[in-house]
């Protein structure tokens, strides 16, 4: 096979696996250049394009690599200028305009530079479902609440940057929307854009394709209120934060305001450039917890009557008791149970919630757990590869997620020690038993390993 038939073989699988829209972005105009003793060199047209294949889509590409030819044990990219990129390497020939891919880029600004100026709703991105009012307060979320409630009466001034975090499914979207929800209501006139840091990058890299990042960054300067979601996907990704560094500097100079949401606290993303880390450590930081029983019931309350619909009492209980996880689960859950009551014209009391939940709750333990599921949240989390965590190296860096992934095989998928040894590289099972009680014993003491297992939990079981 040469190197055009094995990347195109490869072009194909990988399109399978991720949105069209980001297949597009970052794998157009790449090509093999080099493909000698397991390690496969791929040519990308710039530096974004190389961070992102070498984090984000590294996995992919090898596993669809090694699908086609076993050997291969690792990849790298280099850059190549687009007029020295071979031109028939495009993953998608066949793209046209009408294509959904385009469709999805709708609200890049580099596209449409002609709606630069428009303030209509929907170039907000926001969702209008998202307000504080249906925004139950507990003791979990009150001073996030507080600090976003005085950001949306106090643009660029109360608290610049604020910075909320907090596990999957708390409600950080939700609140940051919010913010958004209340300007715009009070204020349709001034700009505001959400958008998650993914589709800012997505819409950075399409911006220098066209070579419209003059735009891209002349358009997010104009804004009054940018609320960038879930800001820890770019981590590791050095030129898309070095260009948010200068857009957020921009704005923060001219005192415009900028909310940022991440699974963790700023201290915590690890390859976070740190010039980005003290200017979020520079406003104000608020996390978000885990609702207790009597905010899940509360909260279960407000949605079931936001559907009109009637739950009983101790049935709320019982769901606000069983499902603990986080938010967007008991919401799962209560739709489900309302689609099920609907549906066989029944009441949702006790008996009938008691025996949907425990349906449930096997049914997502059997899908969702596996070897493969763990091993993937844990390399997403920590930045790296699969391979770095069963192989053998010896970096700390490495060592410690590779100790929580084979504590999570004991006591998540409840694995004996010999088969977790032979699962991850082979080991002897008394590795295995040393990595388990030294991450036991290290969980009561560090409070920050046990705050990252929380958060691994939660991935784990949310996803
Ligand atoms: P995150 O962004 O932290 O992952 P989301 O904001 O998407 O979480 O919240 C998940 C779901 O839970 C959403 O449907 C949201 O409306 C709901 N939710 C979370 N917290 C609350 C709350 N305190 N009150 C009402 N709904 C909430
Ligand atoms: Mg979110």
């Amino acid at each position: 096979m040469t190197n055009e038939e094995l990347w195109r073989a490869a072009l194909g699988e990988i399109e399978l696996s991720i949105s069209k829209a980001n297949f597009v972005t970052w794998f157009k105009n790449t090509s093999i250049t080099n493909n000698s003793s397991g390690k496969v060199i791929i040519s990308v047209p710039n530096g974004f394009a190389k961070e992102w294949l070498e984090n984000k889509y590294n996995i992919y590409i090898l596993k669809a690599l090694r699908n086609l030819q076993p050997d291969i044990k690792e990849i790298s990219c280099i850059i190549n200028t687009p007029k020295e990129a071979p031109t028939d390497s495009s993953p998608n020939p066949n793209e046209t305009d009408e294509s959904p891919a385009t469709q999805e880029k709708t609200d890049s600004p580099a596209i449409h530079s002609q709606t630069i100026t428009g303030r209509n709703h929907s170039e907000t991105n926001l969702n209008s479902r998202y307000t504080f009012d249906n925004y139950v307060v507990g003791e979990h979320n009150e001073l996030a609440k507080a600090a976003c409630y005085a950001v949306s009466k106090d643009l660029g001034t109360a608290f610049n940057p604020l910075f909320i975090y907090g596990g999957v499914g708390l409600g950080k979207t939700h609140l940051m929307q919010s913010i958004g929800n209340e300007v715009y209501k009070k204020n349709p006139d001034l700009n505001i854009k959400y958008v998650t840091s993914e589709r800012f990058a997505t819409a950075l890299i399409e911006s220098l394709g066209n070579q419209t990042i003059s735009d891209f960054k002349n358009y997010y300067q104009k804004i009054d209120l940018l609320i960038i979601d879930d800001i820890q996907f770019l981590s590791g990704k050095e030129k898309t934060q070095h260009e948010f560094f200068h857009i957020f500097n921009a704005l923060y100079q001219l005192n415009k305001q900028i909310v940022i949401s991440s699974d963790r606290p700023p201290s915590a993303i690890s390859t976070l450039e740190d010039r980005l880390k003290s200017r979020f450590e520079g406003g104000m930081i608020a996390d978000i917890g885990r609702p207790d029983l009597e905010t899940r019931m509360a909260i279960l309350r407000n949605k079931a009557a936001e559907k009109n619909f009637f739950v009983e009492d101790d049935a709320i209980r019982f769901i606000a008791e069983s499902i603990v996880t986080n938010v967007r689960e008991l919401e799962g859950a209560l739709n489900r149970i309302i689609a099920h009551a609907q549906l066989q014209n029944k009441m949702a009391d006790m008996t009938f919630v008691q025996q949907l939940l425990s349906e449930m709750v096997t049914s997502k333990r059997n899908t969702h757990l596996s070897f493969d599921h763990i091993l993937k949240i844990i390399s997403d989390f920590y930045n790296i590869t699969p391979e770095q965590i069963i192989g053998k190296g010896r970096k700390k860096e490495i060592v410690v997620p590779r100790q929580l992934f084979m504590y999570l095989l004991r006591t998540e998928l409840e694995l004996s020690y010999p088969s977790i040894g032979d699962k991850i590289g082979g080991r002897d099972h008394t590795t295995v038993l040393h990595a388990y009680e030294k991450m036991n014993n290290q969980l009561s003491q560090d409070s920050k390993l046990k705050e990252e297992l929380e958060i691994l939990k939660e991935k784990i079981y949310s996803k």
